[in-house]
């Protein structure tokens, strides 16, 4: 709740406990409190007050009522002779009976000299007006009238009596005993008093004269009945019924004992719930076990307040509607609670929701939210493709920048591709992304928006540079959002093979990865199976066409799937790792052939990059040459790019390659994107120049780059072989531009070793 909310709720809660508390709403609930406070205060009488009752039993025993006045005479007479002080006659003597009686009641009164009083009662009749009931003025001549009218009724109970009638000034019983005592007008009962031990005679007992006199002597005394058949009886708090003239006792007992209450009504109670609410307000909002406890302390001590007040000062104040408000406080609190909950509550299962479709760190869609999103494009007919782009190189960035920027530089690139397409973006993995398209884009338009996403991002004064691949497929009419996704997912896969910056779906891509994996499969057994075997390819002396090497080219004849090329099947063993154990095999093959048919060439073997990542390239080697072949013989052809990298393990490897004997050569040199400078300081000792170049050598420009690489070498003292002569043309310019020896068809396709050995035969 806002504190505007609360201050308006606090206000109206208040409102309505005040209007509330003085409409008399809570006085049943004030009047139970009230009895419990009572019986606990549980105050002793002064004792100075006795109650003849005319009960029950003393009616039987008369047989009739009213009385004849002269049991009335008799009775006070006894009463006077017992010693009684004073003596309040709760009876009405406001009609004449017979002469002889009135007059014997007359005759006592006066005996009694003043000492007596009589009843006098203010009623009002059914018109309205008031009527007095008075004591006939005979009696009235010798005794006084005393009130007994009750007020103060509250939730149907007895709790005051007027001190005097304010219009007469006739003062009460009560007033009548205490002379001396300040008289309120209205006199509050205290009803802790405890009226049970109100020393109480029957009248019956005193007209047989059968009272002990020490119950009466000295003491005040009130004549009234508790017989029901008067219904002379009143409801009081703590004793509930009440004869009218008991009623009268507690109130003379009550200012005996200096214990008029004074009605402080519900304000001081409202006073302190407004505190209260005021605290609950402004002050921070505590927990909710924390409150209840304040609440329930802060209603005790409310009570506790009330309760000293009453038994030490005679202050009545109600606490009924500061318990009320407290307890609508906390249940507003725990509603509060509840709805706060049941908010958080609704907040997590939107949080849940959310992360349920999108990424978090990005908030690009989930792969599912996409997913859906595409298939209500393909309701609406707006779906045309779908473009997924691969984030290449952030993992690089974080390792090198730390990965709070790789993250960092991630969601840029998600803020740039969503702010650039249309369609809903998603992020299928760390480094994948997909857009739906609802216009296929030309060509242009996909170079604006990949430069765009390459474009280096400015993270914390880094400049991060990523570098994406992206595949696509084009929607069909009967396509399903997830087969689409799929395809452009094999797009995506394909231009990673084929090292593209990307490609678009084709129906025959899902037959090369088909292919793919049968070859990878049949491979894994392909050297158990005996599958494989060696091509030898002759190396010549360009100018004498003496044959003085070979190199080793691994064929595969496969049971399934025929005669595999190793440009199709060498790259997937160098992705799968089983190069490791076919260029294991190579190594070992080629040597023992080269042994045991007696050549005396040298030897090339090809050693792949991931033989050297993955396995311990001279400890293969080796073992090879365990096979009696002489290291210096052999020949270790490398690719370019892995000692473009200057990778250090590589070059000492290599170094130690060369420390057994064993020659290096960079195969397919000059395609590799490496400039020329790192060649001198390589541990390599040939160039194989790529056939590429072979190809190009009738231009100007083909015949210069091979010059050049050859003059290099030359500088070097690397020595220079060319492979890929197809014809004797070649093969001339070849041996005008300086190159040791030469490779190619035109000395024959690769076969088996030759048998009389090398330098014997000259190339055809
Ligand atoms: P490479 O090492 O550059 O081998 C030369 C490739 O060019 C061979 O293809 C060979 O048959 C072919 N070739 C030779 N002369 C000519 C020519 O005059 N014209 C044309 N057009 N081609 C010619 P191959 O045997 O298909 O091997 C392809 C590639 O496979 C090799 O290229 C090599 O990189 C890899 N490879 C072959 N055997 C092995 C091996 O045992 N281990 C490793 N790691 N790679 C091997
Ligand atoms: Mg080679
Ligand atoms: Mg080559």
């Amino acid at each position: 709740m806002s504190t505007f909310v609360r201050i308006l709720v606090a206000i109206g809660l208040l409102v309505v406990c005040a209007a509330t508390a003085l409409l008399g709403v809570w006085s049943p609930a004030d009047a139970k409190l009230w009895e419990m406070r009572f019986a606990a205060a549980d105050r002793a009488p002064s004792a100075d007050i006795v109650f003849v009752d005319i009960d029950a039993d003393s009616l039987t025993a008369i047989g009739t009522w009213p009385w004849p006045r002269s049991l009335h005479a008799q009775m006070l007479d006894s009463l006077m002779a017992l010693g009684a002080y004073e003596v309040a006659f709760d009876i009405d003597f406001s009609a004449r009976s017979r002469p002889a009686e009135d007059a014997a009641f007359a005759r006592s009164l006066e005996d009694a000299g003043g000492y007596a009083y009589l009843a006098a009662f203010r009623q009002r009749t059914a018109s309205g007006a008031d009527s007095w009931s008075r004591p006939l003025p005979e009696f009235q001549a010798h005794a006084k009238e005393a009130l007994v009218n009750v007020d103060g009724l509250k939730a149907g109970l007895i709790w005051s009596l007027p001190g005097w009638d304010a219009s007469t000034g006739l003062p009460s019983i009560a007033a009548r005993f205490n002379s001396d005592e300040v008289l309120p007008a209205s006199l509050r009962i205290d009803y802790g008093i405890n009226l049970n031990r109100i020393v109480s005679v029957s009248a019956k007992a005193l007209l047989n004269n059968a009272v002990d006199p020490a119950l009466v002597e000295g003491k005040q005394v009130i004549i009234g009945t508790s017989a029901i058949e008067l219904h002379d009886l009143l409801m009081a708090p703590r004793f509930g019924v009440l004869p009218g003239a008991m009623v009268q006792v507690a109130a003379a007992e009550t200012l005996r004992l200096g214990r008029a209450l004074i009605d402080l009504g519900p304000w001081p109670s409202l006073v302190l719930a407004a505190l209260l609410l005021l605290g609950s307000t402004l002050l921070p909002k505590l927990k909710l076990d924390r409150a209840i406890g304040i609440v329930l302390t802060s209603s005790l001590a409310v009570e506790g307040l009330s309760f000293g007040l009453y038994a030490l000062l005679a202050l009545q104040m109600e606490t009924a509607p500061y318990h009320a408000l407290a307890a609508s406080l906390l249940i507003i609190r725990l509603i509060d609670e509840r709805v706060v909950r049941r908010r958080e509550l609704r907040r997590q299962h939107a949080r849940l929701f959310y992360l349920a479709n999108h990424d978090e760190q990005t908030g690009a869609l989930s792969q599912r939210a996409w997913i859906d999103a595409a298939e209500r494009w393909i309701g609406q007919n707006r779906l045309a493709g779908a473009l997924l782009i691969r984030v290449e190189q952030a993992e690089n960035a974080g390792a090198s920048l730390g990965f709070h920027l790789a993250d960092e530089a991630i969601r840029q690139f998600y803020n740039r591709l969503h702010a650039a397409v249309l369609g809903p973006v998603a992020r299928l993995e760390s480094q994948v992304f997909a857009v739906g398209l609802d216009v296929l884009l030309t060509g242009g338009e996909l170079s604006v928006l990949i430069e765009g996403l390459e474009q280096p991002y400015a993270i914390e004064g880094h400049r991060i540079a990523l570098k994406v691949r992206w595949g696509s497929a084009a929607f069909e009419h009967g396509k399903s959002a997830v087969l689409l996704l799929q395809e452009a997912r094999t797009a995506l896969a394909m231009a990673r093979r084929k090292h593209l910056g990307g490609s678009a779906y084709a129906a025959d891509f899902e037959i090369q990865f088909q292919r793919r994996r049968q070859v990878d499969l049949a491979l894994r057994s392909a050297i158990a199976r005996n599958e494989l075997d060696l091509a030898f390819q002759l190396q010549v002396e360009t100018h004498t066409r003496k044959v003085v090497g070979v190199e080793a080219l691994l064929r595969w004849q496969s049971a399934e799937l025929g005669w595999v090329s190793p440009g199709e099947f060498i790259p997937l063993a160098e992705e799968s790792g089983s190069i490791v154990q076919l260029g294991n095999w190579v190594a070992h093959e080629a040597c023992r052939r080269a042994v045991e048919s007696g050549w005396t060439g040298r030897l090339s073997i090809n050693i792949a990059p991931a033989q050297f990542v993955a396995s311990d390239v001279v400890a293969m080697v080796q073992s090879a040459l365990e096979s009696g072949f002489p290291a210096n013989r052999l020949d270790v052809e490398i690719t370019e790019g892995i000692v473009a990298g200057g990778h250090l393990s590589i070059v000492e490897t290599l170094e130690r390659l060369r420390a057994i004997g064993v020659s290096i050569a960079i195969d397919d040199f000059g395609t590799g994107h490496s400039s020329l400078s790192y060649l001198a300081s390589l541990p390599i000792d040939k160039i194989k120049i790529d056939q590429s170049f072979v190809r190009q050598m009738h231009t100007a420009r083909g015949a210069e780059v091979i010059k050049t690489i050859a003059a290099l070498g030359k500088a070097l003292a690397l020595s220079i072989i060319v492979e890929g002569v197809e014809t004797e043309g070649e093969l001339a310019i070849l041996g005008d531009l300086d190159c040791d020896l030469v490779q190619g068809f035109l000395f024959g396709k690769p076969g088996p070793l030759p048998t009389d050995g090398a330098g014997q035969t000259q190339a055809a």
